[in-house]
Protein backbone atom coordinates (compact mmCIF):
# COMPACT_ATOMS: atom_id res chain seq x y z
CA UNK A 1 0.00 0.00 0.00
CA UNK A 2 2.65 2.45 1.03
CA UNK A 3 4.24 1.43 -2.20
CA UNK A 4 1.56 3.04 -4.04
CA UNK A 5 2.17 6.54 -2.36
CA UNK A 6 5.13 8.93 -2.31
CA UNK A 7 5.67 12.09 -0.32
CA UNK A 8 6.25 15.70 -1.20
CA UNK A 9 8.16 18.14 1.00
CA UNK A 10 8.85 21.64 0.97
CA UNK A 11 10.89 23.15 4.18
CA UNK A 12 10.95 26.48 5.84
CA UNK A 13 13.86 27.16 7.73
CA UNK A 14 14.28 29.75 10.29
CA UNK A 15 18.14 31.28 10.80
CA UNK A 16 19.18 33.64 13.42
CA UNK A 17 21.77 36.15 11.89
CA UNK A 18 24.71 36.22 14.21
CA UNK A 19 24.61 40.25 14.06
CA UNK A 20 25.42 42.46 17.70
CA UNK A 21 22.39 44.12 17.51
CA UNK A 22 18.53 43.70 16.74
CA UNK A 23 16.97 44.27 13.29
CA UNK A 24 15.15 47.39 13.78
CA UNK A 25 16.80 48.74 17.29
CA UNK A 26 20.49 48.99 19.08
CA UNK A 27 19.01 45.66 21.28
CA UNK A 28 22.27 42.97 22.22
CA UNK A 29 21.47 39.81 20.62
CA UNK A 30 23.51 37.75 22.72
CA UNK A 31 22.11 34.63 24.03
CA UNK A 32 21.72 33.73 26.95
CA UNK A 33 20.95 37.09 29.20
CA UNK A 34 18.82 37.20 32.13
CA UNK A 35 14.98 37.39 30.80
CA UNK A 36 13.44 40.70 29.23
CA UNK A 37 17.11 42.77 29.90
CA UNK A 38 18.15 43.09 26.49
CA UNK A 39 14.82 45.10 25.46
CA UNK A 40 13.63 48.36 24.46
CA UNK A 41 10.49 50.51 23.48
CA UNK A 42 10.74 48.95 20.06
CA UNK A 43 11.27 45.83 20.19
CA UNK A 44 8.78 45.44 23.45
CA UNK A 45 6.02 46.90 20.40
CA UNK A 46 5.44 50.33 22.40
CA UNK A 47 3.28 52.76 20.90
CA UNK A 48 5.28 55.60 18.72
CA UNK A 49 8.81 54.07 18.07
CA UNK A 50 10.01 53.98 14.76
CA UNK A 51 11.62 50.68 13.50
CA UNK A 52 15.56 51.32 11.80
CA UNK A 53 16.58 48.94 9.88
CA UNK A 54 20.05 47.52 10.55
CA UNK A 55 22.23 47.33 6.94
CA UNK A 56 24.16 44.06 8.14
CA UNK A 57 20.50 42.28 8.11
CA UNK A 58 20.15 42.84 4.58
CA UNK A 59 23.79 42.10 3.96
CA UNK A 60 24.05 38.62 5.75
CA UNK A 61 20.83 37.97 4.14
CA UNK A 62 22.09 38.43 0.53
CA UNK A 63 24.88 36.47 1.38
CA UNK A 64 22.74 33.89 2.60
CA UNK A 65 20.83 34.45 -0.86
CA UNK A 66 24.11 34.63 -3.28
CA UNK A 67 25.62 31.01 -1.66
CA UNK A 68 22.23 29.65 -2.85
CA UNK A 69 22.17 30.85 -6.10
CA UNK A 70 19.27 33.01 -5.63
CA UNK A 71 18.49 36.27 -7.84
CA UNK A 72 18.86 39.83 -5.78
CA UNK A 73 16.11 41.84 -5.27
CA UNK A 74 17.40 45.55 -6.40
CA UNK A 75 14.24 47.07 -4.79
CA UNK A 76 12.23 45.08 -2.29
CA UNK A 77 10.00 46.18 0.74
CA UNK A 78 8.80 45.21 4.26
CA UNK A 79 5.51 44.41 5.66
CA UNK A 80 3.41 43.63 8.89
CA UNK A 81 2.31 40.02 8.74
CA UNK A 82 -0.53 40.48 11.44
CA UNK A 83 -1.73 38.08 14.09
CA UNK A 84 -2.12 37.60 18.02
CA UNK A 85 0.15 36.02 19.83
CA UNK A 86 1.36 36.12 23.54
CA UNK A 87 5.08 36.59 22.23
CA UNK A 88 4.98 39.31 19.80
CA UNK A 89 3.63 42.20 21.69
CA UNK A 90 3.45 44.55 18.70
CA UNK A 91 0.71 42.16 17.27
CA UNK A 92 2.30 42.43 14.45
CA UNK A 93 5.65 40.69 12.97
CA UNK A 94 7.80 42.81 10.30
CA UNK A 95 8.51 40.64 7.56
CA UNK A 96 8.57 40.44 3.42
CA UNK A 97 5.44 39.72 1.60
CA UNK A 98 5.13 39.50 -1.99
CA UNK A 99 8.65 40.83 -3.16
CA UNK A 100 11.28 39.11 -0.78
CA UNK A 101 15.28 40.03 -1.02
CA UNK A 102 15.91 36.62 -2.42
CA UNK A 103 14.52 34.38 -4.96
CA UNK A 104 14.83 31.22 -7.15
CA UNK A 105 17.97 29.51 -6.48
CA UNK A 106 18.84 25.71 -5.49
CA UNK A 107 21.26 23.92 -3.79
CA UNK A 108 22.92 20.60 -4.83
CA UNK A 109 22.06 17.38 -2.44
CA UNK A 110 23.78 13.81 -2.43
CA UNK A 111 22.08 10.87 -1.27
CA UNK A 112 22.13 7.44 -1.53
CA UNK A 113 20.41 7.93 -4.83
CA UNK A 114 22.87 10.59 -6.37
CA UNK A 115 22.73 13.86 -6.27
CA UNK A 116 19.91 16.26 -7.19
CA UNK A 117 18.89 20.21 -7.15
CA UNK A 118 16.56 21.26 -4.71
CA UNK A 119 14.85 24.51 -5.54
CA UNK A 120 14.98 27.41 -3.11
CA UNK A 121 11.92 29.69 -3.48
CA UNK A 122 12.69 32.38 -1.40
CA UNK A 123 14.82 34.02 1.53
CA UNK A 124 13.23 37.00 3.31
CA UNK A 125 14.32 38.65 6.29
CA UNK A 126 11.90 39.51 9.38
CA UNK A 127 12.25 39.15 13.15
CA UNK A 128 11.86 36.64 15.69
CA UNK A 129 9.11 36.92 18.22
CA UNK A 130 9.70 36.45 22.13
CA UNK A 131 9.70 33.17 23.82
CA UNK A 132 6.94 32.23 26.23
CA UNK A 133 8.14 29.60 29.15
CA UNK A 134 5.57 27.42 30.35
CA UNK A 135 5.80 27.31 34.76
CA UNK A 136 3.56 24.96 36.47
CA UNK A 137 4.17 27.04 39.24
CA UNK A 138 4.02 30.53 37.83
CA UNK A 139 2.37 29.98 34.29
CA UNK A 140 3.55 30.86 31.61
CA UNK A 141 6.44 33.76 31.45
CA UNK A 142 7.31 36.57 28.50
CA UNK A 143 10.90 36.70 27.83
CA UNK A 144 11.01 39.02 25.37
CA UNK A 145 14.69 39.17 24.55
CA UNK A 146 14.70 37.26 21.29
CA UNK A 147 11.92 39.75 20.33
CA UNK A 148 13.65 41.27 17.08
CA UNK A 149 16.87 38.77 16.47
CA UNK A 150 16.92 39.21 12.88
CA UNK A 151 16.06 35.85 10.90
CA UNK A 152 15.82 34.44 7.57
CA UNK A 153 13.54 32.66 6.46
CA UNK A 154 14.43 30.30 3.54
CA UNK A 155 11.78 28.26 1.70
CA UNK A 156 11.98 25.58 -0.35
CA UNK A 157 9.97 24.14 -3.33
CA UNK A 158 8.29 20.79 -3.00
CA UNK A 159 11.52 19.33 -4.56
CA UNK A 160 11.90 17.10 -1.65
CA UNK A 161 10.63 13.44 -2.01
CA UNK A 162 11.98 11.46 0.94
CA UNK A 163 13.32 11.89 4.87
CA UNK A 164 16.54 11.07 3.37
CA UNK A 165 16.48 14.14 1.25
CA UNK A 166 14.96 16.50 3.88
CA UNK A 167 18.29 15.38 6.16
CA UNK A 168 20.84 15.60 3.29
CA UNK A 169 19.06 19.07 2.44
CA UNK A 170 19.24 20.57 6.28
CA UNK A 171 22.97 19.60 6.39
CA UNK A 172 23.60 20.90 3.19
CA UNK A 173 22.00 24.25 3.78
CA UNK A 174 23.46 24.66 7.40
CA UNK A 175 26.93 24.09 5.91
CA UNK A 176 26.46 26.50 3.33
CA UNK A 177 24.99 29.08 6.03
CA UNK A 178 27.80 28.51 8.47
CA UNK A 179 30.67 29.30 5.35
CA UNK A 180 29.16 32.36 4.66
CA UNK A 181 29.78 32.98 7.98
CA UNK A 182 26.07 34.87 9.17
CA UNK A 183 25.12 32.03 11.54
CA UNK A 184 26.27 30.11 14.02
CA UNK A 185 23.52 27.77 13.23
CA UNK A 186 23.64 26.20 16.59
CA UNK A 187 20.93 23.76 17.28
CA UNK A 188 20.22 23.99 20.75
CA UNK A 189 19.97 27.66 20.71
CA UNK A 190 16.87 27.38 18.22
CA UNK A 191 19.41 29.52 15.69
CA UNK A 192 18.54 26.79 13.25
CA UNK A 193 14.47 26.08 13.31
CA UNK A 194 12.77 23.89 10.44
CA UNK A 195 9.15 24.16 9.65
CA UNK A 196 8.36 20.94 7.41
CA UNK A 197 5.64 21.06 4.99
CA UNK A 198 4.48 17.40 3.51
CA UNK A 199 1.73 16.14 1.54
CA UNK A 200 1.13 12.72 -0.26
CA UNK A 201 -0.25 11.31 -3.65
CA UNK A 202 -0.44 8.69 -5.65
CA UNK A 203 2.67 7.23 -7.22
CA UNK A 204 2.45 8.72 -10.97
CA UNK A 205 -0.56 11.88 -10.42
CA UNK A 206 1.31 15.03 -11.35
CA UNK A 207 -1.48 17.08 -8.94
CA UNK A 208 0.26 17.65 -5.25
CA UNK A 209 -2.40 16.08 -2.40
CA UNK A 210 -3.75 18.75 0.60
CA UNK A 211 -0.12 19.16 2.70
CA UNK A 212 0.37 19.81 6.94
CA UNK A 213 2.57 21.80 8.52
CA UNK A 214 4.84 21.00 11.44
CA UNK A 215 6.53 23.67 13.01
CA UNK A 216 9.76 24.31 14.60
CA UNK A 217 11.43 21.07 14.57
CA UNK A 218 15.09 22.03 15.61
CA UNK A 219 16.79 18.82 15.24
CA UNK A 220 17.37 16.93 11.92
CA UNK A 221 17.01 13.26 13.99
CA UNK A 222 13.29 14.97 14.48
CA UNK A 223 12.64 16.33 11.19
CA UNK A 224 13.09 12.88 10.00
CA UNK A 225 11.24 10.81 12.51
CA UNK A 226 8.31 13.72 11.60
CA UNK A 227 8.42 12.64 7.95
CA UNK A 228 8.04 9.27 8.58
CA UNK A 229 5.34 9.22 11.20
CA UNK A 230 3.26 11.88 9.15
CA UNK A 231 3.65 10.13 5.58
CA UNK A 232 2.21 7.07 7.06
CA UNK A 233 -0.65 8.88 9.22
CA UNK A 234 -1.79 10.67 5.95
CA UNK A 235 -1.70 7.54 3.35
CA UNK A 236 -3.52 5.93 5.99
CA UNK A 237 -6.34 8.74 6.36
CA UNK A 238 -6.47 8.49 2.29
CA UNK A 239 -6.52 4.64 2.66
CA UNK A 240 -9.68 5.20 5.07
CA UNK A 241 -11.54 6.89 2.12
CA UNK A 242 -11.00 10.30 4.06
CA UNK A 243 -9.10 13.47 3.70
CA UNK A 244 -6.13 14.97 4.76
CA UNK A 245 -7.01 18.34 6.42
CA UNK A 246 -4.87 21.09 6.02
CA UNK A 247 -3.62 21.62 9.32
CA UNK A 248 -0.47 22.99 11.64
CA UNK A 249 0.41 20.02 13.51
CA UNK A 250 2.74 19.63 16.51
CA UNK A 251 5.90 17.31 16.21
CA UNK A 252 5.92 15.37 20.04
CA UNK A 253 9.25 14.40 20.73
CA UNK A 254 8.83 12.21 23.53
CA UNK A 255 5.93 9.77 21.63
CA UNK A 256 7.65 10.13 17.96
CA UNK A 257 4.11 11.43 16.58
CA UNK A 258 2.60 14.21 15.34
CA UNK A 259 -1.03 15.88 16.69
CA UNK A 260 -3.34 18.31 15.28
CA UNK A 261 -2.86 22.13 16.63
CA UNK A 262 -4.92 24.35 14.64
CA UNK A 263 -6.08 24.66 10.91
CA UNK A 264 -4.10 26.64 8.90
CA UNK A 265 -4.01 30.51 8.33
CA UNK A 266 -4.14 31.19 4.81
CA UNK A 267 -1.85 34.70 3.84
CA UNK A 268 -5.17 36.78 3.82
CA UNK A 269 -6.05 35.90 7.19
CA UNK A 270 -2.97 37.90 8.26
CA UNK A 271 -3.82 40.86 6.90
CA UNK A 272 -0.59 41.65 5.39
CA UNK A 273 0.47 44.96 4.01
CA UNK A 274 3.92 47.44 3.37
CA UNK A 275 5.23 48.66 6.64
CA UNK A 276 4.95 52.12 6.85
CA UNK A 277 7.07 53.45 8.92
CA UNK A 278 10.45 51.40 6.72
CA UNK A 279 11.72 52.34 3.56
CA UNK A 280 11.46 50.27 0.80
CA UNK A 281 15.19 48.35 0.22
CA UNK A 282 17.51 49.20 -2.46
CA UNK A 283 20.35 47.91 -3.81
CA UNK A 284 22.37 48.34 -7.12
CA UNK A 285 24.55 46.03 -8.64
CA UNK A 286 27.57 47.34 -6.99
CA UNK A 287 26.26 46.53 -3.74
CA UNK A 288 25.39 43.10 -4.89
CA UNK A 289 29.03 42.67 -6.40
CA UNK A 290 30.85 43.89 -3.32
CA UNK A 291 29.04 41.85 -0.73
CA UNK A 292 29.58 38.61 -3.74
CA UNK A 293 33.32 39.65 -2.90
CA UNK A 294 33.17 38.64 0.43
CA UNK A 295 31.67 35.82 0.46
CA UNK A 296 34.43 32.92 0.84
CA UNK A 297 34.61 29.54 -0.85
CA UNK A 298 31.40 27.03 -0.33
CA UNK A 299 31.80 23.60 0.57
CA UNK A 300 31.30 22.57 -2.39
CA UNK A 301 34.19 23.87 -3.81
CA UNK A 302 36.34 23.14 -0.75
CA UNK A 303 35.78 19.86 -0.84
CA UNK A 304 36.90 19.36 -4.51
CA UNK A 305 40.09 20.99 -3.61
CA UNK A 306 40.22 18.55 -0.20
CA UNK A 307 40.10 15.76 -2.48
CA UNK A 308 41.99 16.66 -5.57
CA UNK A 309 44.78 18.88 -4.44
CA UNK A 310 45.27 17.28 -0.99
CA UNK A 311 44.21 13.48 -1.82
CA UNK A 312 41.77 13.05 1.04
CA UNK A 313 39.07 10.55 1.42
CA UNK A 314 35.55 11.77 0.72
CA UNK A 315 34.92 10.96 4.79
CA UNK A 316 38.21 12.90 5.76
CA UNK A 317 37.47 15.85 3.82
CA UNK A 318 33.61 15.32 5.24
CA UNK A 319 34.88 15.50 8.71
CA UNK A 320 37.19 18.34 7.68
CA UNK A 321 34.28 20.39 6.40
CA UNK A 322 31.63 19.88 9.10
CA UNK A 323 33.03 23.24 10.46
CA UNK A 324 34.33 26.20 8.75
CA UNK A 325 36.51 26.47 11.87
CA UNK A 326 38.29 23.39 11.59
CA UNK A 327 38.61 23.55 7.57
CA UNK A 328 40.33 26.84 8.16
CA UNK A 329 43.09 25.63 10.56
CA UNK A 330 43.39 22.60 8.10
CA UNK A 331 44.29 25.04 5.26
CA UNK A 332 46.67 26.83 7.37
CA UNK A 333 48.31 24.17 8.17
CA UNK A 334 48.84 22.61 4.64
CA UNK A 335 50.29 25.89 3.81
CA UNK A 336 53.52 24.45 5.85
CA UNK A 337 53.30 20.94 4.77
CA UNK A 338 53.17 18.92 2.05
CA UNK A 339 51.98 15.80 4.01
CA UNK A 340 48.42 16.86 3.68
CA UNK A 341 47.00 13.22 4.54
CA UNK A 342 48.75 13.15 7.65
CA UNK A 343 47.61 16.51 8.84
CA UNK A 344 43.74 15.24 7.98
CA UNK A 345 44.44 12.61 10.65
CA UNK A 346 46.13 14.71 13.40
CA UNK A 347 43.46 16.81 13.27
CA UNK A 348 40.84 13.99 12.86
CA UNK A 349 42.36 11.54 15.14
CA UNK A 350 43.83 13.91 17.89
CA UNK A 351 42.79 17.63 17.31
CA UNK A 352 39.24 17.22 16.98
CA UNK A 353 38.75 14.47 19.70
CA UNK A 354 40.37 17.07 22.49
CA UNK A 355 37.28 19.32 21.73
CA UNK A 356 33.80 18.92 22.67
CA UNK A 357 31.68 21.25 21.18
CA UNK A 358 33.33 24.40 19.43
CA UNK A 359 36.83 23.82 17.64
CA UNK A 360 39.77 25.20 19.64
CA UNK A 361 43.50 24.40 19.04
CA UNK A 362 45.51 26.35 21.02
CA UNK A 363 48.45 25.19 18.93
CA UNK A 364 49.76 27.29 15.97
CA UNK A 365 49.03 26.13 13.07
CA UNK A 366 53.20 26.65 12.00
CA UNK A 367 53.80 24.37 14.74
CA UNK A 368 51.16 21.58 14.02
CA UNK A 369 52.63 21.65 10.02
CA UNK A 370 55.94 21.27 11.67
CA UNK A 371 54.60 18.24 14.48
CA UNK A 372 53.05 16.82 11.12
CA UNK A 373 56.13 16.99 8.84
CA UNK A 374 58.11 15.32 11.26
CA UNK A 375 56.20 12.38 11.37
CA UNK A 376 55.85 12.33 7.60
CA UNK A 377 59.18 12.01 7.43
CA UNK A 378 59.72 9.82 10.07
CA UNK A 379 61.58 11.52 12.35
CA UNK A 380 59.64 10.61 15.10
CA UNK A 381 56.75 8.06 15.61
CA UNK A 382 52.84 8.51 16.41
CA UNK A 383 53.12 7.85 19.82
CA UNK A 384 55.85 10.83 20.59
CA UNK A 385 53.31 12.58 17.88
CA UNK A 386 50.48 11.94 20.56
CA UNK A 387 52.75 12.88 23.84
CA UNK A 388 54.46 15.87 21.65
CA UNK A 389 50.84 17.36 20.50
CA UNK A 390 49.38 17.35 24.18
CA UNK A 391 52.43 19.38 25.80
CA UNK A 392 51.68 21.99 22.59
CA UNK A 393 48.25 21.84 23.84
CA UNK A 394 49.37 23.36 27.43
CA UNK A 395 51.89 25.46 26.10
CA UNK A 396 52.42 25.73 22.47
CA UNK A 397 56.05 25.32 21.26
CA UNK A 398 58.11 24.57 18.25
CA UNK A 399 58.23 20.75 18.03
CA UNK A 400 61.42 20.09 15.83
CA UNK A 401 63.44 22.11 18.21
CA UNK A 402 62.32 20.19 21.36
CA UNK A 403 62.39 16.82 18.99
CA UNK A 404 66.03 18.19 18.80
CA UNK A 405 66.67 19.02 22.18
CA UNK A 406 65.50 16.14 24.54
CA UNK A 407 66.47 13.32 21.91
CA UNK A 408 62.96 12.60 20.54
CA UNK A 409 63.67 11.44 17.35
CA UNK A 410 62.84 8.10 16.67
CA UNK A 411 65.22 5.08 16.08
CA UNK A 412 65.27 3.92 12.41
CA UNK A 413 68.63 2.12 12.77
CA UNK A 414 68.08 -1.70 11.73
CA UNK A 415 71.08 -2.82 14.25
CA UNK A 416 70.02 -0.67 17.54
CA UNK A 417 66.53 -2.16 17.38
CA UNK A 418 68.08 -5.81 16.76
CA UNK A 419 69.75 -5.79 19.56
CA UNK A 420 66.55 -4.46 21.03
CA UNK A 421 64.82 -7.10 19.80
CA UNK A 422 67.44 -9.84 20.92
CA UNK A 423 67.36 -8.37 24.67
CA UNK A 424 63.65 -8.65 24.91
CA UNK A 425 62.98 -12.29 23.13
CA UNK A 426 66.16 -13.19 26.11
CA UNK A 427 64.25 -11.91 28.96
CA UNK A 428 60.88 -13.25 27.89
CA UNK A 429 60.73 -16.74 27.17
CA UNK A 430 57.33 -16.88 28.59
CA UNK A 431 55.80 -14.80 26.23
CA UNK A 432 57.77 -16.39 23.48
CA UNK A 433 56.16 -20.02 24.36
CA UNK A 434 52.76 -18.26 24.10
CA UNK A 435 53.46 -16.71 20.93
CA UNK A 436 54.45 -20.25 19.58
CA UNK A 437 51.32 -21.67 21.13
CA UNK A 438 49.56 -19.53 18.84
CA UNK A 439 48.90 -16.90 21.47
CA UNK A 440 48.59 -13.55 19.12
CA UNK A 441 48.91 -11.13 22.05
CA UNK A 442 52.14 -12.72 23.21
CA UNK A 443 53.36 -10.87 20.19
CA UNK A 444 52.02 -7.71 21.21
CA UNK A 445 53.18 -7.81 24.36
CA UNK A 446 56.61 -8.54 23.31
CA UNK A 447 56.63 -5.63 21.08
CA UNK A 448 55.57 -3.15 23.96
CA UNK A 449 57.93 -4.32 25.72
CA UNK A 450 60.72 -3.59 23.19
CA UNK A 451 59.12 -0.09 22.31
CA UNK A 452 59.41 0.51 26.04
CA UNK A 453 63.33 -0.56 26.63
CA UNK A 454 63.86 2.70 24.10
CA UNK A 455 61.72 4.94 25.73
CA UNK A 456 58.79 4.57 23.19
CA UNK A 457 60.89 6.06 20.36
CA UNK A 458 61.42 2.62 17.92
CA UNK A 459 60.01 2.64 14.65
CA UNK A 460 57.19 0.33 15.45
CA UNK A 461 57.09 -0.38 11.77
CA UNK A 462 60.98 -1.75 11.45
CA UNK A 463 60.78 -3.18 15.47
CA UNK A 464 57.69 -5.17 14.43
CA UNK A 465 59.59 -6.43 11.06
CA UNK A 466 62.40 -7.44 13.35
CA UNK A 467 60.58 -9.50 15.90
CA UNK A 468 58.45 -11.20 13.05
CA UNK A 469 61.76 -12.34 11.74
CA UNK A 470 63.77 -13.44 14.80
CA UNK A 471 60.42 -14.99 16.71
CA UNK A 472 59.93 -17.21 13.71
CA UNK A 473 63.85 -17.96 12.94
P1 LIG B 1 3.09 29.25 4.45
O1 LIG B 1 3.46 30.61 4.94
O2 LIG B 1 1.66 29.03 4.25
O3 LIG B 1 3.72 28.16 5.23
P2 LIG B 1 5.08 29.29 2.47
O4 LIG B 1 4.95 29.67 1.05
O5 LIG B 1 5.89 30.08 3.39
O6 LIG B 1 3.61 29.14 2.99
O7 LIG B 1 5.64 27.82 2.56
C1 LIG B 1 5.07 26.82 1.88
C2 LIG B 1 6.00 25.62 1.97
O8 LIG B 1 5.24 24.48 1.74
C3 LIG B 1 7.06 25.64 0.90
O9 LIG B 1 8.25 25.09 1.39
C4 LIG B 1 6.49 24.76 -0.19
O10 LIG B 1 7.47 24.11 -0.95
C5 LIG B 1 5.70 23.76 0.62
N1 LIG B 1 4.52 23.24 -0.07
C6 LIG B 1 3.57 23.90 -0.74
N2 LIG B 1 2.62 23.05 -1.19
C7 LIG B 1 2.97 21.83 -0.78
C8 LIG B 1 2.37 20.52 -0.91
N3 LIG B 1 1.23 20.32 -1.53
N4 LIG B 1 3.02 19.49 -0.34
C9 LIG B 1 4.16 19.66 0.33
N5 LIG B 1 4.76 20.85 0.48
C10 LIG B 1 4.17 21.92 -0.06
MG1 LIG C 1 4.82 27.95 6.64
ZN1 LIG D 1 15.31 46.82 21.44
Amino acid sequence: MIKDYEMVIGLEVHVELKTETKIFCSCSTAYGAAPNTHVCPVCMGLPGVLPVLNGKVVEYAVKAGLATNCKIANYSKQDRKNYFYPDLPKAYQISQYDIPLCKDGYITIKTSEGTKNIGITRIHIEEDAGKLIHDFRYGTMIDCNRCGIPLIEIVSEPDIRSSEEANAYLEKLRSIILYTGISDCKNNEGAFRCDVNLSVRKKGQEKFGTRTEMKNINSFHYVVQAIEYEYRRQIDVLEAGEEVVQETRKFDQDSGKTYAMRTKENANDYRYFPDPDLPPIELTPEDIEKIKSEIGEMPDAKKLKFTTTFGLSESDSDMILSDPNIAKYFEEVVKNTSYFKIAANVLIADVMRMNKDEFVCPVAPENMAKLVTLFGEQVINSSTVKKLLKRMWEEDFDPALVVEKEGLAQINDREILSAVVEDVLKANEKLVNDYHRGKEKAFEALIGNAMGRTGGKANPVIITEILKDKINQ
